[in-house]
């Protein structure tokens, strides 16, 4: 019996460690990996002629349907994404209206049709009745993953509604209870923020970095504190999204010391870019604000010992004002670049193993949201989800999309060529994205429908 796909003589790498050798495929999932020579016959073959072979990208963390059409949005930055490499992402999405039930039936439907690579979601909890929702949330459409915003004031640009402590707590003691429960929260003290940018706002400032001023770093150094004793007092799992302070993983790994389950999220921007780079102009407002080159420095040695656990994008499409700083959207776009910035930054830069890559662009995602073994893993059984990388190749970053990107012009050495999402190949280099919409499936489901897939 013929299997679908086998590729061979790759350079197969996952959070363990590496091997030389091939992978066959068949109906979208991994059923053997060892040797070439004992691999079945395929219908396609494909020699990576010793190219490395990764688990395809888990993002953790975006925005889509904020500033665009939900579908249309589905549709671009899904392609984007299979152009990095990326198979998986995970969206925080938020429902102003009501009941997320209702609204997951929607949003679920509406990305099956348009999305190239697999999505899921997390849901913001925006109103007190989300928290008394998420039990019904969870049974009903699998969703266990619910995100407290903070930092945003009332009336701010894209009307996002921060959670009091008694909502994280409250979103905490539910999520507590579920096999995979977990809140995200983004930590920055929203009283706090709300003085300093009153304070900031009348000094006339309109330089990135009075934006970075205006929410120092110990505003979120203080909201770390605070959610991991909430943590602490629930026992939920807390993740914390895109980290820009030095400090934060030094704060979880000594919570984790005393048993508390706290993750260390932070973004490529963060790791690359300050806001007193002098190219930089209120295009690159980002909420949280990129910081200096101290916090980015920290920032690079969680990323070497282990302290941070995750990278996310946040990428989120926005049409930009070019005008004031203060009305300004927060947000860039970085599917396509997220692995090769990690590649030149992190592996060829600073000596990381790709073990070590894997495990923070796929492996620990894959865990701290209920996909693994699904996602995440090189594994018999496993979505044959990969991206296959050239570590040597040089490219320029150019972008076309929607968004901001932060890296035009920038040389990266080591891209993705070719991207495979459960068995079929929806990128390959040189070519644009194959059209592979509607391709893409949800993966947060519930348990009844994982049994039939
Ligand atoms: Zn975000």
């Amino acid at each position: 019996m013929k299997v679908d796909l086998v590729l061979k003589n790759a350079r197969i790498v996952d959070h363990a460690g590496e091997f030389y050798g091939g992978i066959a495929i068949a109906q979208g999932r991994i059923v053997a990996i060892g040797n070439d020579s004992i691999l079945p016959p395929a219908t396609r073959t494909i020699d990576l002629a010793g190219k490395v072979l990764m688990p395809g990208l888990i993002d953790p963390h975006c925005h889509l349907g904020v500033n665009y059409d939900f579908d249309d949005d589905m549709r671009t930055e899904t392609a984007a994404a299979a152009s990095g490499g990326v198979t998986t992402i995970l969206l925080y999405i938020r429902n102003m209206e009501g009941s997320y039930i209702p609204f997951y039936g929607d949003r679920r439907k509406r990305g099956e049709e348009n999305a190239v690579v697999d999505f899921g979601f997390h849901f913001g909890i925006q109103r007190e009745e989300h928290v008394a929702e998420i039990a019904e949330i969870a049974r009903t459409t699998g969703v266990q993953s619910f995100k407290c915003h903070m930092g945003y004031e009332p009336g701010n640009s894209i009307g996002i509604i921060s959670s009091t402590d008694a909502w994280v707590y409250g979103a905490m003691r539910e999520a507590a209870k579920l096999p995979h429960g977990v809140v995200s929260v983004h930590c920055e003290n929203t009283e706090l923020v709300q003085l300093l940018k009153g304070e900031m706002m009348a000094t006339g400032r309109q330089d990135l970095a009075a934006y970075t001023e205006s929410r120092p770093v110990f505003v979120e150094e203080e909201a770390i504190a605070r959610m991991i004793g909430l943590a602490e007092l629930t026992g939920c799992p807390l993740y914390i999204v895109h980290t820009t302070a030095a400090k934060g993983p030094l704060m979880a790994a000594a919570a984790r010391a005393r048993g508390v389950d706290v993750t260390i999220e932070t973004c490529p921007h963060y790791l690359t870019r300050t806001a007193y780079d002098p190219d930089l102009d209120s295009r690159a407002k980002i909420s949280p604000p990129l910081r200096d080159t101290e916090q980015l420095e920290g920032l690079w040695r969680g990323v070497m010992n282990g302290t941070v656990g995750t990278i996310g994008t946040d990428h989120v499409p926005f049409k930009k004002n070019g005008g004031d700083l203060w009305k300004e959207k927060p947000g860039v776009v970085t599917f396509p670049w997220e692995l090769a910035l990690m590649l030149h930054f992190g592996v060829h830069q600073r000596g990381m193993s790709l073990s070590r890559l894997v495990e923070l662009n796929s492996y620990n995602a894959a865990r701290q949201f209920g996909l693994y073994p699904r996602k995440g893993a090189i594994a018999v059984g496993s979505d044959a989800d990969f991206v296959v990388v050239d570590l040597d190749e040089e490219r320029v970053v150019t972008h076309e999309g929607k968004g901001t990107c932060l890296y035009e012009g920038w040389n990266l050495r080591g891209w993705p060529v070719m991207t495979i999402s459960r068995g079929r190949i929806v990128y390959e280099e040189g070519g644009v994205v194959e059209k592979e919409t509607g391709h893409g499936l949800c993966v947060t489901v519930p348990a009844h429908e994982l049994l039939g897939r």
